[in-house]
């Protein structure tokens, strides 16, 4: 790889896009806001993970050394009253939703992340840094807690654009022993009935926003290079971490590059709990496999809102079939022993292709003009496979890796050769055996081959020239 071709990304921070150089050398640090596991992640969140996943491929493609951490927030009041409901302990429910977080994670190919960390664990951080930002007037001990005076940090507002006269007024948490009505909770006293832990100020639970920055400066130090989310977060949570670790280490920037990922709607609403408008990732996976989603998610530029449409999927499904049914028919053609003027054509076209795919994604990772590019590289050698037909072993092999190549930074998987091989094998094993039954009039029996491998997503088509298959849904054969 040609070392660190200019990426640009824009910035939350500075409202503009800006040239991505990392504050150590080649060594990147990413930050991800994670889920609050109090029940299963919906398709917004997948949203979130899926493009911070490509992110993060990206990255490590472009050869940096990614150190990716997403948090587990399982200290929440969501996570307690949800436990109270079903009479469970707070952490075992956390826990429970935690591992549904790590299996849709898994099932949507959401494998970049180096370490998942929970809050729970770093209680004594959390308890260091507000001793320390008690100690340096930042923050004050009340009756009910610990809060945060953001009137002490007059760069408080400046991620999302606020003036901190303004967020002094602004109402959050309410409670009537703060300073300001903007001020936020380090630490929040409550009933010994609860849920909680015993810290210098009183029994009780940490604030949210508390929680990451105890996790970013124990594993990245005082500053590091991205912090992601959805856009939502930039205030107040975001804005909270900014005024937390800057205040406590007094190194500014705490972060260079606030990337955030815009919101996923339905009918141009936020899709979300709260709106009762959410479909969850199983339900989406029951419908849909994981390339189709992330297709999907990755089909409009990260900084757009993205509408929630079946049709969307339906879209995404077929793009998908599009590019497996290339890849097949590129690994089909007959080979030949000589490189001909069509095949070098092919070959430098492909590679332009390629350059223009991760172009795009230098340009503020934008998939949707990345993807159009692989369906421009799928066009090309269709095209190329009807109206040439043959190619050279090494040919055939240079371009199918470009397709995994390609595929793998989208976080798509298409069957290896081997496995197609091997299925191009057996099923027409099956296509031979099928025919003899049919010889012999055993319908019953050779439309029972025919329909399960209809199950399996293998489609046959009898035609005057003999039997043809395509596979329909590739997915569900290496399930
Ligand atoms: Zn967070």
């Amino acid at each position: 790889m040609t070392a660190f071709a200019e990426i640009k990304v824009y910035n939350t921070l500075s409202r503009s896009l800006e040239t991505f150089k990392p504050l150590y050398g080649n060594r990147v640090f990413m930050f991800v806001c994670g889920p609050t596991v109090y029940d299963y992640s919906h398709l917004g969140h997948a949203r979130v993970f899926v493009f911070y996943d490509t992110l993060a491929r990206f990255l490590r493609k472009m050869g940096y050394s990614l150190f990716y951490i997403v948090n587990i927030t399982d200290v929440d009041d969501k996570i307690v009253n949800r436990a109270r409901e079903e009479g469970k302990h707070p952490l075992e429910l956390a826990r429970e939703f935690e591992t549904y977080y790590y299996e849709d994670m898994k099932s949507l190919n959401v494998t970049s992340v180096n370490l998942y960390a929970r809050a729970s664990d770093y209680l004594q951080e959390i308890f260091d840094q507000i001793e320390v930002l008690l100690r340096k007037n930042h923050a004050y001990v009340t009756e009910t807690g610990v809060y945060f005076d953001i009137m002490t940090f007059p760069d408080y507002g400046k991620l999302s654009g606020q003036k901190p006269e303004d967020l002094r007024v602004h109402r959050i948490e309410p409670d009537p022993t703060k300073r300001n009505p903007g001020d936020f909770a380090l630490w929040r006293n409550r009933p010994r009935e609860e849920f909680g832990w015993e810290s210098p100020w009183g029994y009780g639970r940490p604030g949210w926003h508390i929680e990451d920055t105890a996790i970013t400066l124990k594993h990245f130090g005082k500053q590091y290079d991205i912090h992601g989310g959805a856009i939502e977060l930039a205030f107040p949570h975001h804005e909270a971490e900014i005024a937390q670790a800057e205040s406590y280490t007094g190194v500014k920037p705490f972060v260079k590059y606030w990337i955030h990922v815009g919101l996923l709607t339905v009918n141009g609403e936020k899709m979300s709990k709260s709106l009762g408008n959410f479909i969850t990732i199983r339900e989406a996976l029951r419908k849909y496999n994981a390339n189709v989603i992330r297709i999907f998610l990755l089909s409009r530029h990260y900084r757009s809102p993205l509408d929630f449409r079946w049709e969307l999927m339906d879209q995404a499904k077929s793009s998908f079939e599009r590019i497996e049914n290339s890849y097949r028919n590129l690994l089909e053609m007959a080979e030949l022993e000589e490189v001909t003027e069509n095949e070098e054509k092919l070959l430098s076209d492909v590679a332009i292709l390629k350059e223009k795919f991760f172009s795009s994604l230098r340009d503020d990772l934008n998939t949707a003009n990345a993807l159009a590019q692989f369906f421009e590289l799928v066009r090309m050698v269709n095209s190329y496979v009807d109206s040439v037909g043959t190619i050279t072993a090494k040919g055939k092999s240079q371009i199918a890796s470009t397709f995994l190549e390609l595929a793998d930074v989208l976080g798509l998987r298409l069957e290896s050769q081997v496995d197609i091989s091997l299925l191009k094998t057996l099923v027409s094993i099956l296509i031979d055996v099928r025919s003899i039954l049919r010889e012999r009039k055993e319908f019953d029996l050779a439309d029972e081959i025919r329909s399960r491998l209809r199950d399996l997503g293998i489609e046959l088509q009898d035609t005057p020239q003999g039997t043809k298959w395509r596979i329909k849904s590739p997915y569900r054969l290496s399930q």
